[in-house]
Formats: structure tokens, sequence, C-alpha cells
């Protein structure tokens, strides 16, 4: 059988396409990825993580009619592999580089710096060590298509013999009990790792800030500060893991558009500024929120560090003067 694998949108290799691709591999099928006709392929499967593609990503249908199946968090909160794919071992030889590089290409950066990235991506463990979360917020798909917090393999099970970079995709990885076990293991192996998913700064403890420390991380180690009741426990957290690490290692995620006004988006932006932390601001995908649009790049892009006051920010100011009255647009309109 011939088999086609369609990536949609990830920005890194897709572990389920990985895992769908070494199971059909392990039967004798031909499988490709993205790069084929209608006419070369029997069964097609298709990955979609963003909502926003989800639209664009169905009209696959009416090119592959009954043969096409989807996936992926973008698609469905509640699809899942068979456990019998699940528990492959994934195939590391799927992706290229050239692939992950077009997928990473955009903005800034030397085209070599991105080359290298995407080799380092290629060539990394991918996977996870548990499934779930034991928290339930709700702005978060993990406790519907996720609902048991549960450990499911073991580190050596997910290393990629090209290199010793680990890229693992826990939801919340310091709640597992074991987890402070895990990062020893990851520091004594002297893995490269990347916690795609963050750390949950409200567990935060100086024997879990020493092992973070200890270990080298692929990038920036990110963490989340969502709810403005959460001000607490993740500023509480952040002093604890910064007498390890230093601020300008760390980004934080900021949610907007979700149940926090514009003031309160502020806030946890430059408090976080204020202590030396890099905000990346997230929009809820249920906000339409121009203002929240605009701020987010403003953020993001770091424009902040040239314009201080985002009021002062052309491309928003402009969205004001077009609509005629400033005034009229200080909410979350
Ligand atoms: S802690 Fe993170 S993964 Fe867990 S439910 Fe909340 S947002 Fe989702």
């Amino acid at each position: 059988m011939r088999i086609g694998l369609i990536d949609f949108d990830s920005k890194i290799p897709n572990l389920s396409l990985m895992k769908l691709s070494a199971f059909y591999k392990a039967r004798g099928c031909k499988v490709t990825l993205n790069n084929f006709s209608p006419s070369q392929v029997d069964r097609v499967f298709c990955s979609v993580i963003f909502t926003r593609n989800r639209r664009s990503a169905d009209l696959l249908r009416g090119v592959y009619g009954e043969r096409i199946s989807f996936g992926g968090t973008g698609y469905d909160v509640a699809a899942r592999l068979p456990e019998e794919i699940e528990s492959m071992r994934p195939d590391y030889d799927l992706y290229s580089q050239e692939f992950i590089y077009s997928r990473i290409n955009r903005g800034i950066g030397k085209k070599e710096t991105k080359l290298a990235k995407a080799q380092t991506l290629i060539d990394a463990g991918i996977g996870r060590l548990s499934t779930g979360c034991p928290r339930s917020c709700a702005f978060c798909c993990i406790p519907t298509k996720e609902p048991e917090f549960r450990r499911v393999g073991e580190v050596a099970d997910i290393l990629n013999p090209r290199s010793n970079v680990l890229v693992l995709l826990d939801n919340n990885l310091l709640a597992l009990p074991e987890s402070l076990d895990i990062l020893r293991e990851l520091r004594e192996r002297k893995l490269t790792v990347d916690i795609a998913q963050g750390i949950d700064m409200r567990l935060m403890t100086d024997e879990l800030a020493r092992e973070l420390a200890s270990i080298r991380h692929l990038r920036s180690l990110h963490f989340a500060w969502d709810l403005m009741e959460s001000e607490a426990t993740v500023l509480s957290g952040l002093s604890v893991l910064t007498k390890r690490i230093k601020s300008w290692r760390l980004m934080c995620f900021v949610l907007t558009g979700f149940n926090t006004s514009f003031d309160e988006d502020e806030y946890r932006v430059r408090k976080l500024i204020n202590k030396g932390v890099d905000p990346f601001v997230m929009v809820h995908d249920s906000s339409s929120d121009v203002k929240l649009k605009h701020y987010q790049r403003y953020i993001n892009a770091r424009i902040y560090k040239a314009c201080d006051r985002f009021e002062d920010y052309l491309p928003w100011q402009s969205v004001r003067c077009q609509r005629g009255s400033g005034s009229l647009f200080e909410g979350n309109t």
C-alpha cells in the first residue's frame, strides 16, 4: 500500500506522522511526506496543528475523497492514534532538513542559522514521557484531549542516536511525581533539552530549579502566566528559579483575550519586563480584538524596547485614527 502523509502546518517534526510512518513502513508500505499526487497514494493521513487551518485543510477532501483521514489538535482535539501506532518509535527518517527549513524560514535571520536549526530538529529525539495534565485550565484543550495524566515513556525510549538533543512534548513535565528524577537523568545523560510546552512555574522548588539550571537547554526556558489569579504563585516560583537561572534566559507566555482586561495584560507584561523576563503575548483563539493583535506584535517583535508606550506605537495609532476617535477604543474592543 502507498501511504501519503500530509503535515499541514507543523514547525517541528510531527510526532504523530512520524509514528504513522514507522507503523506503515514496518508493514512494507511506501510512505511519502507531502510531496505526492492523488494518483500516487492509496491512503492519506493529514495532521493539522492550528485550528485556524482546519477549513483550508478540509479542502483536501475534494482531492482525496474517502482516502483521507484527519488528525491533530487543530482538526479534532479528541482524535487519537490507535494504541498500536501510538506505541511505535518515531520514524526519524521521515523529515528532511529542507522540509523543516521551509517551515521555519520566516522573518529575519540568516539562512545558515535556520538551516542549522532545521538540522538540529530533524536529528533530535522527540517524544513525551507523560500525557495529560493534572490541571484543568478552562482555556486549554489538554483536559479534553488527554483527560488522564500518566507516565507513558522513558527518556531512553525517545532518544535519537543521531544527536544528544531531546525535544520533550510533555504538557506538564514538572507535575510528574518523579520530575526531579527525570531532570537528573537528563543531566546525567548530558542531553541538550527543549521542554517544548514549558514548565509550570507554580510548581517550582529549589531542588527543581537547581536541576533545571544544571541541564543544557536548546533555547530559552519558558513558562506561562495566563490568569491574574496565578500572580502570587507564578511570581513566587519565578523568584525561586531566578536564584539559579538568569532571568534573560526565561520567556513567559502571557495569555490575552480570554478573561483578562487590556490593563491586566499590560500589567503582567510590564511586570515580567521589569523582572528581566522576555514576555510573549498569546491571543486566545476566541478573541478577534484588533487592539490585542497589535499589542501582540508590539511586544513579541520587541518594538516596546524602542517605543515605550503602546499608545505611541504607530500601527495602532493609525487604526485609532482610521476609526475616527482614539477614545472609543481604549478597552478590549
Ligand atoms: S497547566 Fe498547561 S497543559 Fe495543563 S491544563 Fe493548564 S494550560 Fe493546559
